[in-house]
């Protein structure tokens, strides 16, 4: 049950697109899995600072949840980890994408058994945007189903929650045709932890294999097989598998998470398909598998993390890509390259690979920031960005510079990057942005502002580069993105670059805060 308050923290004062959730999901016997958990929320930290939570269960017990405000450091105590015991626990980081920042819609959300029309007990975590949650909501609504939050999450649960197939995979399997949007979900029963994505595959999912326990099972891959760690069938909670104990797996938002814990990255969750993890090792089913693979192509640019890996590519190593790919399509004539501090380290290091520039530190960055909730006030104020970055006149004075950036969304931060950049001494500002100019909004769990608040909207990028006051501005193409992956955008969505959404629908989505409109 959900437990305690806090105050508010004030979100990260940003103007790219904001980072969506990440959900951890982890079925092993043997191991502390809340701790667990907390580790790998805290390696997903960056994909949600607004609320983090932990739900855990013994096989056959009661579900517990923890869930809070704030960072997954300041959300729970040691007191609270042993409180949380367990042999499963599913975990998530929120940064809203439907609902508002409120207690209430942090996750993972909660259905009892018995109440508000369950008839299962279960807790669930998910990262994405439902399309149609306002539809789903009412027609719940209608059949008496309560809840207690404004986020499309609880939607979800209750739908699971008061089906009324006997098996969680069967509930799921029939509910996940009726959702129209991107979700990456993880549902915890007493007994079980089972996996989802979206069949378009929008937003990402991992599985991890922990290492074996003392004497245990082995860590085999499972890509592939049907039933794996575990023999086919239907044991129940707490059954042995012959032959010793399965392998333990775990499933993520990012691959990352795996490395702080210990577990090797196995595969992706494919689109449609739902994955058990329980006694039986990992069990798979798939859902709709014909829909047109859509796999979030920012992921590679910007939210995911740089020691992660998605389609067979460490993130670090693609967007060094990006760079080189960006200096071979717009050179510049420059002194040296300096990047936007953290989000265009990897691209400014491989525009200076290709261009032959020296590189160099043009900012120094606070590390802190996201963990300051003072307000600045106004005698600061007018400093503005200086609170996050600081740049090095002994660097930059005299010189022309090359300042690569993972992304445009609004141009505040860019511009006052710029000035710095000048009131320090640089005689030229080209800024190389290491992704397409991002004109539409995105509906499938991304918070970028609205189309006409986009700086790129209805702007060519001269006129974008007159508004940042820069002396040259260029754009990685789309081409050279799908070229710096080894990806096409025959399996990938792009729609805040181009404007075609894979999801039907899409168009006349209502944004994040949906239910609190209708
Ligand atoms: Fe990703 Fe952009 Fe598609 Fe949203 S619209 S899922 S951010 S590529």
């Amino acid at each position: 049950m959900p437990y305690g308050r806090a105050g508010s923290p004030r979100p990260e004062d940003r103007d790219g697109p904001r980072d969506e959730c990440g959900v951890f999901g982890i079925y092993a016997p043997g191991h502390e899995v809340s701790r667990l958990s907390y580790f790998a929320l805290y390696a997903l930290q960056h994909r949600g600072q607004e609320s983090a939570g932990i739900a855990a269960a013994d096989r056959g017990g009661n579900i517990m949840t923890r869930r809070e405000l704030g960072l997954v450091s300041q959300v729970f105590s040691e007191n609270d980890l042993r409180t949380l015991r367990g042999e499963l626990a599913i975990g998530h980081v929120r940064y809203s994408t439907t609902g508002s920042n409120a207690w209430e819609n942090s996750q993972p959300v909660q259905r009892s058994e018995g109440t508000n029309g369950s008839s299962r007990e279960l807790a669930l975590a998910h990262n994405g945007n439902m399309i149609n949650a306002v539809e789903l909501h009412e027609e719940l609504s209608e059949r008496g189903v309560t809840f207690s939050s404004t986020s499309d999450s609880e939607i979800v649960a209750a739908l699971i929650a008061t089906h009324p197939a006997e098996r969680i995979e069967d509930a799921i399997a029939d509910v996940l045709p009726r959702l129209n949007g991107a979700f990456s979900i993880v549902v915890m029963t007493k007994d079980r932890v089972v996996a989802f994505r979206d069949p378009h595959g929008l937003r990402p999912l991992a599985i991890g294999v922990l290492p074996p326990t003392d004497g245990a099972g082995r860590a085999e891959s499972a890509s592939g097989e049907e039933t794996i760690g575990g023999r086919d069938g239907d044991e129940g909670p707490g059954e042995e598998v012959e032959g010793g104990e399965p392998p333990r797996y775990c499933v993520a938002s990012e691959s990352c998470a795996f490395d702080i814990i210990g577990a090797t990255f196995v595969r992706d969750v494919e689109p449609g398909e739902v994955v058990t993890l329980g006694a039986q090792g990992l069990q798979s089913r798939r859902v709709m598998p014909d829909a047109r693979k859509s796999f979030c192509v920012f992921e590679y640019i910007y939210f995911a993390r740089p020691d992660s890996r998605m389609n067979g590519q460490v993130l670090q190593v693609a967007r060094g890509r990006m760079g080189e790919i960006l200096a071979r399509e717009s050179p510049a004539e420059a002194d040296l390259v300096i990047p936007v501090p953290d989000s265009g380290n990897a691209a400014a290091r491989g525009f200076a690979r290709a261009s032959g520039l020296p590189q160099d530190d043009g900012f120094v960055k606070n590390r802190y920031v996201a963990r300051t909730f003072i307000q600045p006030g106004q005698e600061l104020r007018k400093h503005g960005l200086r609170l996050k970055f600081n740049p090095l006149p002994e660097v930059v004075g005299g010189k022309r510079l090359v300042v690569v950036d993972d992304s445009i969304v609004r141009g505040n931060t860019t511009r006052q990057i710029v000035q710095m950049l000048r009131d320090a001494g640089a005689t030229e500002v080209h800024m190389r942005i290491s992704a397409p100019p991002i004109k539409h909004p995105c509906h499938y769990g991304i918070d970028m502002s609205t189309r006409e608040e986009m700086i790129a909207h209805e702007r060519s990028v001269e006129e974008i580069a007159e508004e940042l006051g820069c002396d040259s501005l260029a754009y990685l193409s789309l081409d050279g993105v799908y070229e710096a992956v080894g990806a096409t955008r025959a399996t990938h969505c792009d729609a805040c670059f181009t404007g075609e959404y894979p999801v039907k629908g899409s168009d006349g989505a209502q944004g994040k805060y949906a239910l609190e409109i209708a």
